[in-house]
């Protein structure tokens, strides 16, 4: 069966091909830490948040008044979107060469002049350092590509909004703030990421990365 890829399987490849490669073409996978169920509960109370003012047509206040959404709107197709954010199903694009299938499942999609936008949720325990969004480069430049591959017209940027807790209120809510992030959401360079990835499922198995304490671990026979 030809391989299946998803932007979080691809980032693996930049921490370690090799552990990349065993994963995908292996089977092996790394050890499963505990998995936290903070940010998929946030995903799914945030999609309903979104999704009843998508149905008023208007940004909600996270979105609003920002200089980062000027004549920008939420994406009105509920049928596309429900597709393109079910994991199951997704965005997907398959490379006519190897039949390896890439699959991407987004949170939103914003709407500016006919192009479509990817809006990404971020849940995270403390507030952003001037890095944090520079981890999802990747993933933002695959749903780009994803998109243009699926015959849309997009915008060069993607959004991040993170959710952060900020303070617990006397009656006991937990006050999140928000912060929104624009960054570079090229599907040139999606495209680029999804060849290298291929690349490497073709090749040998590559080293091991030399900065990895579990493959030393292993290498010295514990
Ligand atoms: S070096 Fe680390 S990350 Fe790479 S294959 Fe070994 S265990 Fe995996």
């Amino acid at each position: 069966m030809a391989f299946q890829l998803s932007p979080s399987s691809i980032n693996l490849m930049f921490e370690c091909e090799k552990c990349f490669w065993l994963q995908i073409v292996k089977k092996v996978r790394r050890p499963a830490g505990i998995f936290p169920s903070l940010p998929s509960g946030m995903d799914r109370i945030l999609k309903q948040h979104f999704d009843r003012f998508a149905a008023k047509g208007k940004l909600p206040p996270e979105l609003r008044d920002n200089e980062h959404t000027k004549g920008i709107a939420l994406f009105s197709d509920m049928d596309a979107l429900n597709v393109w954010r079910n994991n199951r199903k997704g965005l997907t694009y398959t490379d006519s060469g190897t039949g390896i299938l890439l699959r991407g499942a987004v949170d939103n999609i914003l709407t500016k002049d006919g192009k479509l936008i990817v809006l990404d949720y971020k849940t995270r325990g403390y507030p952003l350092k001037d890095d944090t969004h520079e981890h999802y480069a990747s993933q933002m430049h695959l749903y780009n590509y994803l998109l243009k591959q699926n015959g849309h017209d997009t915008e060069d940027f993607a959004l991040l909004l993170f959710y952060h807790p900020n303070t617990v209120t006397e009656a006991g809510e937990v006050i999140f703030n928000t912060d929104l992030i624009r960054m570079s959401s090229n599907a040139q360079e999606g495209e680029k990421i999804f060849q290298k990835a291929i690349g490497v499922l073709q090749g040998e198995e590559p080293d091991a990365s030399n900065n990895c304490g579990f493959c030393e671990f292993r290498s010295n026979g514990n």
